[in-house]
């Protein structure tokens, strides 16, 4: 099962989030202190980062920030008592792949840990790396599309729009649900940006791929 680092100062909320994990079958190891989050990370395997932002020893985002100079690729969400726009930001272009506000339920969490724990990174096995809806592949480590024989070439957001499609073929997706997903922070919700890729993989993935379903969002067809 994969092995999550809770990096959390506050006993009940770190004990409230292992509890949770550990409930779901995952592993889990918790520390306290921004000092020894690295340390823990390279002295064994893991395969997520659950970081608070107010750490003592060493803040989250420096904590991030190193992390990520070395190199490393470990998908790391991000816990933070502020809900403002800016430090999500900031957290996301510091390497975060998803930040999380306090006080959260725990299925939020959980949906977020799930969702960063299939999306390829880190994979062990390299059948994960393709991910299959009807005739479409995505191949995750090389970030290509194909739809039958023909390899398609998707820039970040389009890809990354995809690969959700691809997740979960022939369910509705709402339009919140791909903002978050492919934006990942807030962004304006009444904006037409998730309207507008939809048409560029439309064209790109072939026009009756992906369907609108009125009122509700889009569904792949398979
Ligand atoms: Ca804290």
């Amino acid at each position: 099962m994969p092995h999550i680092l809770i990096a959390e100062d506050e006993p009940r909320i770190a004990s409230f989030i292992e509890k949770g994990l550990r409930s779901q079958g995952f592993t889990t190891t918790v520390v306290n202190n921004g000092l020894y989050v690295l340390d823990i990370l390279q002295s064994g395997t893991f395969d997520l980062l659950i970081l608070d932002l107010g750490l003592p020893g060493k803040e989250g985002l420096e904590v991030l920030e190193e992390l990520r100079g070395q190199g490393e690729d470990l998908s790391v969400i991000i816990l933070s008592a502020s809900s403002k726009i800016q430090d999500k930001v900031t957290s996301l272009e510091g390497g975060a792949d998803d930040y999380v506000t306090k006080p959260f339920r725990f299925e939020e969490l959980l949906a977020r840990v799930k969702l960063r724990l299939r999306s390829g990174k880190p994979i062990r096995d390299s059948q994960e790396f393709l991910l299959t809806a009807g005739e479409i592949v995505l191949d995750l480590r090389r970030r290509q599309v194909k739809v039958g024989d023909r390899l398609i070439e998707l820039p970040a957001r389009e890809f990354t729009m995809a690969e959700m499609f691809c997740r979960y073929p022939g369910q509705v997706i709402s339009r919140e649900q791909l903002l978050d997903y492919v934006w990942g922070y807030d962004y304006n919700p009444g904006s037409n940006i998730v309207d507008v890729y939809v048409g560029y993989l439309r064209k790109k993935l072939g026009c009756n791929k992906i369907e609108t379903v009125r009122g509700m969002g889009y569904r792949l067809r398979i």
